[in-house]
């Protein structure tokens, strides 16, 4: 008997039929004699209505005021598990949803960016041991004051992957509306092909750098507590894309992915002062605020005695770190700041071994006439940062470039 975890993503439990559609694939695992934990999101849509509301009604100016915003979001997913387990019932299999609390699922106090601190397993042990199946809700948790908590967008992957490591569970499937992972995002990129493997540090570059696919922190989590994760559709019983080791793909190929994101914001310090310290003088009150910085250029002035320096943040906290600079003690002579900016990364564990990959994306976008406004590299993976306009235009350029294209799809 294995033990299962299974994760429905908001389009898998978008409506009353998608969700006796998940109950059928409950069933299925049951009936192969298998132990089921099933984490929901809350239908699709519904989170963002749930955010649209509370932000009608606060700009939470006050910071303290997460802990209310987080009992309203959270509310979608409590919707989910109980009609998933009266669907369950209703085709004659024992379930009972747990909500967070019910376990409970421990947070940090991070109220609207949470994380997972500890679960206790003993009612889910109890309940299996039953021969329930066990419907949790993802995306929420409780702090120690006895808060309810919410883990970021997305964060129900996160749920599902934590559930399946403290259970030592032998699988841990994410189901969601696309059959798996791909080298690139398929809207854009027609010739996109399905990846059967892929390892988690690519697959974390990809959900980080904004390739949808999975919450990041639940591949981190993944990665470190070696879960064995699958990415499927629940539309379809198509094979679906297996997060593994490094050495498992390593061999194969140089270029696993083209990823963007439109979540980044530019933001340019003109003339500031170029005295030591200045760099920690700025990214100070940003980590203060808890602002992610992601890609960082500087550049000497003409005169010497200044510098410019840009750097990104998430789209949303623009405005919170042009603020968190215009009351520091930091010395520039203007701050400019643009949404209208995307990130593109070439992704892949072939780069640790061969030279060459980023000089093929200079080329690649300088033969289209497209502009670099800043560069970051990590072991895996080369991102630059360019106008929105040019974004489709670059990734289709990238994904012929690096040889990606599914043949088939010409
Ligand atoms: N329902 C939450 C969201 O939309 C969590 C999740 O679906 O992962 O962000
Ligand atoms: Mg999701």
């Amino acid at each position: 008997m294995a033990l299962i975890v299974q994760k429905f993503g908001g389009t898998s439990v978008a409506d009353l039929d998608c969700i006796r559609n998940v109950a059928t694939r409950v069933k299925k695992e049951v009936d192969q004699g298998n132990q089921v934990v099933v984490v929901l999101s809350a239908m699709a849509g519904v989170t963002n209505q749930l955010v649209g509301w509370a932000n009608e009604v606060s700009d939470f100016s006050d910071h303290n005021q997460y802990a209310e915003y987080d009992t309203v979001v959270c509310t979608g997913e409590q919707v989910t598990v109980g009609l998933l387990a009266l669907c369950l019932q209703n085709m004659g299999i024992s379930a009972r949803s747990w909500l967070s609390w019910q376990l409970p699922i421990k947070t940090d106090s991070f109220h609207s960016k949470a994380r997972i601190e500890s679960i206790d397993t003993t009612n889910i042990r109890s309940s299996l041991d039953k021969g329930e199946v066990v419907v949790i809700p993802g995306f929420q948790g409780i702090t120690e004051e006895g808060r309810l908590a919410t883990l970021g967008r997305g964060g129900s992957d996160t749920s599902a992957v934590a559930m399946a490591a403290v259970l030592e569970a032998d699988r841990c499937d994410i189901y969601t509306d696309v059959d798996g992972v791909y080298t690139s995002d398929p809207r854009i990129v027609t010739k996109a092909r399905k990846l059967n493997k892929v390892s988690y540090e690519e697959v974390l570059e990809m959900a980080s750098l904004g390739a949808k696919v999975l919450h990041t922190r639940s591949v981190e989590m993944a990665m470190k507590c070696g879960v064995k994760v699958q990415v499927r559709s629940s539309f379809s019983d198509a094979q679906g894309t297996m997060l593994v080791e490094e050495e498992e793909v390593m061999e194969r190929r140089l270029i696993t992915g083209i990823a963007y994101s439109r979540n980044d914001a530019e933001i340019t310090l003109s003339k500031v002062e170029n005295i030591p310290g200045v760099a920690a003088h700025i990214f100070g009150p940003l980590a203060e605020r808890e602002i992610n910085v992601d890609m960082i250029v500087q550049s000497i002035g003409d005169d010497g005695n200044t510098t410019d320096i840009t750097f990104t943040v998430p789209k949303e906290e623009v405005h919170n770190a042009v603020e968190a600079i215009e009351n520091s003690q930091i010395k520039y002579d203007k701050i400019l700041s643009d949404k209208d900016v995307a990130k593109i990364s070439v992704i892949g564990v072939g780069m640790r071994s061969h030279a060459g990959l980023a000089q093929k994306m200079f080329q690649t976008l300088a033969d289209k006439g497209i502009n670099i406004r800043v560069i970051s590299t990590s072991e895996i993976k080369i991102s630059v940062l360019v106008s929105e306009e040019y974004l489709e235009l670059a990734l289709r350029a990238l994904h012929t470039a690096y040889d990606l294209d599914d043949k088939e799809a010409e």
